[in-house]
């Protein structure tokens, strides 16, 4: 087969809009070869939701590309210029250690960013090798795949590819090139680079290219940058609900690292909570707990704000009629927020119509696993299958209380106790990606060269709510132990 064939069988339909943005917006840059790669994860399904040919990829070509030693046809590679501010301080960043190939045109006509990240330097760089370990590239891939199974809108993992070289970090480590998918990579942090270093006529651009990208059934009539931010507060206000009604903290949440899309991005030391306590925090350089599961609403309205503030120049003539505009959509986030995250937690509770009391009767209930150390995802499934001992709050008397009330707000519902429960099994996961199973998966790649343990865990992870006998494995909460879980950034 020569080269040429290969690559058309391989599926690739490019298209590069990004690179037809003004020259500030990016700069074009190859990947840096690696010396021996090796293809050590992918993602058949997402491939074929792409329209590329695993046959084709799962080979040397494909090694070669997503190590970035071959640059497919139609791709046009390019870092992407970015500000953003990184425990609120601003910085100017842009892609250090990662290139976009370009836009992958799907079957259907979608379009979807193809990311080579841990590819080498860039002109963004700053003092970083360019490079990413093995360890962190298989943890965003386990972690982003968990959420997409639990129905989270967030980037995808494509393949990771080992490098054969090693990297420096606090230890040698074996690199890898995660292949990253997602519906953009226009961030806050774009834009607040565009409203800092570009003309007005450059931040236009950007709005209307990311506006028709992302929310094109914002029309031309009315203020259309104001309809912009106003849909952008809405799809983050939902995005982060779902991340709180599963207990996802994404441990680093800077400007940089949120989509425009409403898609999450960016796994570095983020974690799922295992008992509930609104001031979980797995990262260690979070010393304050900026970014701590009960923050997260409060820091997306911050990072928004920061977003709304890009916008000012489009949003109205007038500054101070611009600052109106702003701060009443960003208002509404908390409103919104609140409506998205009661919803979800109706349903957690088999609940289908709203009553004014509900409010309460998920606050003492959170109350009570709080007091109590009990397990987040485990109180909501011993719930639906009326497993209390699961729960870890059988000896509650409180709990025991709450269950009564709770019991009776269900019978005043129309809904039959079957519709209920089949309502909490579709809304509560039978697993989440606990930090110890995720750490076994990995020892068992990096040190071992053993996939299985990842992969098996990667199958259970794919459908949270089938409720079947092999994710029960997968339930325990870790052992207790003086030694928090610590995530770390140095990815
Ligand atoms: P992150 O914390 O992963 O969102 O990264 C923050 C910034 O640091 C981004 O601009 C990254 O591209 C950059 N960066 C992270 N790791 C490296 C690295 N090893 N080499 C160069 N740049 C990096
Ligand atoms: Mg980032």
């Amino acid at each position: 087969m020569t080269e040429h064939n290969a690559k058309i069988e391989a599926g690739w339909s490019f298209d590069n809009s990004y690179a037809r943005l003004p020259e500030m917006f990016f700069t074009r840059q190859a990947p840096a070869p690696v010396r021996s790669p090796k293809l050590i994860m992918f993602n058949e399904p997402l491939a074929a939701a792409l329209g590329l040919k695993a046959e084709a990829l799962q080979s040397e070509e494909g090694e070669a590309v997503f190590a970035g030693n071959r640059i497919p046809e139609g791709a046009l590679p390019l870092a992407q210029a970015y500000a953003g501010h990184q425990f609120g301080h601003l910085n100017m960043l842009g892609d250090g250690r990662a290139l976009l190939l370009g836009e992958q045109i799907t079957p259907q006509g979608e379009r979807f960013d193809i990311q080579l990240k841990g590819s080498g330097r860039t002109p963004y760089s700053r003092g970083g090798d360019g490079r990413a370990a093995v360890g962190p590239m298989l943890r965003e891939y386990i972690i982003s795949e968990a959420m997409n199974g639990l129905g989270i809108p967030t980037t995808r993992s494509l393949a990771v590819t080992a490098t054969g070289e090693s990297i420096i970090r606090e230890a040698m480590q074996p690199g890898a090139v995660l292949t990253r998918v997602a519906a953009s990579h226009v961030r806050v942090g774009t834009f607040q680079y565009a409203a800092g270093r570009g003309s007005i006529e450059e931040l236009r651009e950007l709005a209307d290219y990311t506006l028709q990208r992302h929310y094109p059934e914002i029309d031309g009539d009315g203020n259309r940058y104001l309809s912009f931010l106003q849909a952008v507060i809405k799809r983050q206000a939902s995005l982060i609900a779902k991340w709180q009604l599963v207990g996802f903290i994404h441990g680093v949440m800077n400007t940089d690292n949120m989509a425009i899309s409403g898609e999450t991005i960016d796994y570095g030391p983020c974690a799922f909570m295992d008992a509930f306590d609104p001031a979980t925090v797995f990262s260690s350089i979070d010393t304050h707990g900026r970014y701590a599961y009960g923050n997260q609403p409060r820091i997306a309205v911050w990072n928004l704000a920061r977003f709304a503030e890009t916008l000012l120049p489009l949003l109205h003539e007038d500054e101070e009629q611009s600052v109106v505009l702003a701060e009443e959509a960003l208002s509404d986030f908390t409103g919104l927020f609140h409506e998205y995250w009661m919803a979800g937690m109706r349903a957690k509770l088999g609940i289908f119509n709203e009553e004014s009391e509900d409010e309460a009767l998920v606050k003492d209930l959170l109350d009570i696993m709080q007091q109590n150390g009990a397990d987040f995802t485990n109180t909501f499934v011993a719930l639906t299958f009326v497993r209390m001992e699961d729960s870890g709050l059988s000896c509650s008397k409180e709990f025991a209380e709450w269950r009564e009330r709770w019991q009776a707000r269900l019978e005043r519902q129309e809904e039959s106790k079957s519709a209920s429960q089949q309502l909490m099994r579709d809304s509560n996961p039978a697993i989440i990606p606990r930090n110890h199973r995720v750490e076994e998966a990995l020892a068992a790649a990096v040190n071992d060269g053993d996939y299985s343990v990842m992969q098996r865990l990667l199958a259970a992870l794919a459908n949270p709510y089938a409720h079947s006998p092999e994710q029960a494995e997968y339930a325990a909460p870790p052992e207790s132990s003086n030694v928090p879980y610590r995530t770390f950034c140095g990815t």
